[in-house]
């Protein structure tokens, strides 16, 4: 199984708190206005990774947790569950997820809504230009939220929105 992958960057501290490894994937058609990187919605821009290879470079990092980000990963739902379950699975890592769905949507889809089970945060929403505030940890608009979707919470992050449970 592979995913469309544009970009790693990894022992970034951009995407969530303290270090994480991002896998950034090829492809979005949200399309918003103001997006900060256009260059990804390209679903053929990047190229293929296997999951293990993914999941081995994320493991051969002893103390960054995980990010997906993009594009969209949820355009790639089905792998990036496989990628999600096996990083639960033989790791201790969090997992943030970046997408331009909301959760509403995402758990009305039976293709997208299986990843939540294996994802300890997700920041969703498209960007919305007319909200963009640069004073968001973690998000670029105010109607993109940070759900808590695990009991076992990451540290509170001051100036974060407040968290959201969902059961
Ligand atoms: S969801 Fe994210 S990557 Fe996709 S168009 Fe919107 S801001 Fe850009």
């Amino acid at each position: 199984m592979t995913i469309r992958v544009l970009d790693i960057l990894e022992e970034t501290m951009a995407d969530g708190p303290g270090l994480r490894t991002s896998i950034y994937c090829a492809g979005c058609a949200h399309h918003c206005e103001g997006c900060h990187n256009p260059q990804s919605w390209d679903f053929k821009g990047g190229k293929d990774m296997e999951v293990e290879k993914l999941l081995e470079l994320i493991k051969s990092d002893e103390f960054s947790n995980v990010t997906f980000s993009g594009g969209d990963p949820f355009y790639q739902a089905e792998a990036f569950t496989e990628l999600a379950r096996r990083i639960k699975e033989e790791t201790k890592k969090t997992i943030w997820c970046y997408t331009g769905f909301t959760i509403e949507e995402i758990r009305e889809n039976p293709k997208m809504a299986p990843m939540l089970d294996y994802l300890d945060v997700l920041v969703d929403g498209p960007f919305v230009l007319a909200l963009r505030d640069t004073q968001l940890h973690f998000r670029g608009s105010s109607n993109q939220r940070i759900i808590h979707l695990r009991e076992e919470k990451e540290e509170e992050i001051p100036g974060t929105v407040k968290v959201i449970p969902f059961r």
